[in-house]
């Protein structure tokens, strides 16, 4: 028997690598695993090349756990070590891998590192308190070695019987690691780490219900497909596979959209399938990633260095053994191999949806509601993939058309473009909502764009940046006459006293909505138009709505909505409500007019009089002066804005037509909403 200390600086090294990769123990599996596959494919090679002569046999990986003995096995027939090699490989260099690996792990961004990089056969020590190793090379007279290892830097190691080729791992599992010993538990790691490796991997055997208790049958429980389909060749498969792969990832996900089979050998090493889900809800795409494989062993499902962004929410598997895995994530995002592997999914990814829209357009179109996230995500997030996508990016209106950007600036440029040359995009983001603007405007003859996706707020910001002189409007932006100003400024025919009548009388019943802002305006509409409209101001609609999604704008969060009422004069309600009011509010109004008349002449002069002089020039009695009569002017506005509301407080038409325009914006809730209803009933009645 040979005794020995494995060569370490020092003896404590397998308490370390336990606690340090505490949060990842489970990984221990599949580096025996590996290693058990590893040793039969070099074996297959060997025999290949005729150096192994004879048949192979059932070349099955075996893991098998025995709770009583509180071991778990792993048993392959690959080709095994002979002494010398145990010494070699065991002793000296898997050792040294383990002690580069804990220098690393000091100095390196420590969760990066933990689960990528292999540790190799020490990591069994991680929930072992000893690991014994029987092993027989497939070398001819090779004896059969055990070398056992109690977690101190003392081996020992001596011949030993064993049948045929290959080597056993026998994992000694810790009192603290018993969850190990649980064959459900090793089926789960079997499952999430070794379910496309090459060779068999039997964990026990298939069961059956045999009289009420399921027992094992003869059969082995083989948990892993060891051709799986981004490692056959495109033209043997047929769209059938691809879908029952998917499942077989995903287990009850809907059918994906379509899919990408990626395969290129230079200057990098990769395969893999990429799926377009259909996505649901936001839950799901944060549950089923994009797994990464590294020659069919499952390595992580954190993809976002590999691939852009944004594809990070497609499905699928990447298998590469040339993205470096045992290094740091900010190391990752330098490496030139990555970044070429990042380019080139998304070249593919591109060109794939390029072609779908080229050959199949309707089918396009019908994949587009589902697609768009993905497209836009991209579209915002890499500037080159902007350039590619807007020539299949699709735009669809109101009525469920889809248009190319080409095909829709063509189609809107003569009626939608405004006297400074501004091509305007109307949208609705709810149709529902926002019913009776999109009318109105489609009455013009415009036509209204549907933007109800997630992405779609910072894709108006993106496309108005990018598509040329434009500007996107939402219908309820404005009144329909202004949305696309075609001549100058409309006007009224009202004078400057009945405009700030009709507008005190309307902004003194305005509900106080809080967050809310109003402004009154009258406009001469035409008797058609609606005679009260509310519109909400483009940009800080859409300011607001930016901050929500992105970082750094919370000031325009807190910003109030802003909304313009909108009374149309020539409406012959508005008029009725206009000589009404005139009429009964004549007589007290009459003083308080001819009052600020007055005082409205006296402060043109006293500021006149400021004006002429220098700053130095104006004494204290001058500003005095001025800022009683400006107090004085505030005192008669008061009383006459209060003669007004108290005149519309009562008049149901004013309540009425304001209601009105806030049910038509969604904005009519609660007891408001009760008042007019009951008001409503009333004046049927
Ligand atoms: P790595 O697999 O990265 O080389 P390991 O520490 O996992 O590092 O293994 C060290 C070496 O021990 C392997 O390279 C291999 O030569 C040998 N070895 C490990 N497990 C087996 C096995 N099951 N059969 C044959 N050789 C093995």
């Amino acid at each position: 028997m040979q005794k020995g200390t494995i060569g370490v600086t020092t003896d404590n090294i397998f308490p370390i690598i336990k606690q340090f990769l505490y949060s990842d123990h489970e990984i221990f599996l599949r580096e025996i695993v590996s290693n058990a596959v590893d040793a039969t494919q070099k074996l297959r090679i060997l025999s290949q090349r005729g150096e192994v002569k004879g048949e192979l046999g059932d070349l099955t990986i075996h893991v098998n756990v025995d709770k009583d003995k509180g071991t778990i096995t792993i048993s392959d027939r690959g080709i095994g070590m002979t002494e010398e090699e145990i010494n070699k490989y065991i002793n000296q260099i898997a050792f040294s891998g383990a002690n580069e690996f804990l220098e690393k792990y000091k100095k390196d961004d420590a969760a990066s590192i933990i689960g990528h990089f292999g540790l190799g056969f020490y990591s069994a020590f991680m929930v072992s308190k000893q690991v014994d190793i029987v092993t027989r090379s497939y070398k001819e007279d090779a004896k059969a070695m055990k070398w056992t290892c109690d977690g101190t830097p003392e081996f020992q190691m001596e011949e030993t019987e064993k049948e045929g080729r290959g080597t056993d791992i026998i994992l000694y599992i810790d009192d603290d690691c018993k969850e190990y010993l649980e064959k459900y538990k090793i089926l789960e790691l079997l499952r999430k780490y070794c379910k496309f490796l090459p060779v068999p991997v039997a964990c026990g055997k298939k069961t059956e219900w045999k009289d009420g208790k399921e027992v094992d049958t003869d059969e082995d429980n083989i948990i892993n497909n060891v051709n799986p389909l981004w490692k056959q060749k495109t033209t043997e498969l047929k769209d059938e596979d691809y879908k029952k792969f998917y499942q077989e990832l995903y287990p009850g996900n809907d059918e994906p959209m379509f899919w990408i089979h990626l395969n290129v050998d230079y200057p990098f090493n990769l395969t893999g399938v990429l799926y377009f889900p259909k996505i649901k809800n936001n839950i799901e795409l944060q549950h089923n990633k994009i797994q990464l494989y590294c020659n069919q062993v499952f390595v992580t499902d954190q993809v976002e260095n590999i691939v852009p962004e944004f594809l990070t929410l497609l499905h699928g598997v990447i298998d590469s053994p040339d993205i470096p895995l045992n290094v740091s994530r900010s190391y990752l995002q330098s490496d030139a191999n990555v970044k070429k592997i990042s380019n080139y999914i998304m070249k593919k990814v591109s060109d794939r949806l390029q072609s779908q829209f080229k050959e199949n357009r309707k089918e396009f179109e019908e994949k587009w509601d589902d697609l768009k996230l993905f497209i836009h995500y991209g579209m915002l997030s890499q500037p080159n993939f902007y350039d590619k996508a807007k020539d299949y990016a699709l735009l669809k209106d109101t009525e469920g058309k889809y248009y190319t950007y080409e095909e829709y600036k063509k189609l809107i440029e003569g009626n939608q473009t405004d006297k400074n040359k501004n091509l305007i995009y109307l949208y609705s983001n709810n149709v529902e909502e926002q019913y009776s603007f999109v009318e109105t405007a489609k009455e013009k003859g415009y036509s209204v764009l549907l933007l109800d996706g997630q992405l779609d707020v910072p894709m108006v910001g993106l496309l108005e940046e990018k598509l040329g002189q434009c500007r996107f409007s939402r219908v309820d932006a404005d009144i329909v006459e202004r949305l696309i100003q075609k001549e100058d400024e409309l006007k009224t025919n009202l004078s400057d006293e009945q405009t700030q009548q009709l507008s005190t009388i309307f902004k003194s019943q305005l509900p106080s909505l809080s967050g809310k802002d109003f402004h009154v305006e009258a406009q001469a509409l035409g008797e058609n138009s609606n005679p009260v409209m509310i519109t909400q101001n483009e940009f800080s609609r859409r300011m607001k709505e930016m901050s929500r999604i992105q970082q750094g704008m919370s000031f325009y969060g807190q910003m109030p909505d802003m909304y313009a009422v909108v009374l149309n004069a020539d409406h012959p309600l508005i008029k009725k409500v206009l000589d009404d009011a005139t009429q009964k509010t004549e007589a007290a109004l009459k003083p308080i007019l001819a009052e600020l008349k007055g005082l409205h002449a006296r402060q043109s002069v006293l500021r006149q009089q400021q004006n002429d002089k220098k700053p130095e020039e104006i004494t204290q009695e001058m500003k005095d002066d001025l800022e009683t009569c400006n107090k004085s002017i505030r005192e008669e506005e008061t009383k006459r804005d209060n003669i007004i509301s108290s005149y519309a407080k009562d008049n149901d038409i004013v309540h009425q037509l304001i209601d009105l325009a806030l049910l038509q914006n969604g904005l009519l809730k609660g007891d408001a909403l009760n008042q007019f209803l009951k008001r409503s009933i009333n004046l049927i009645h």
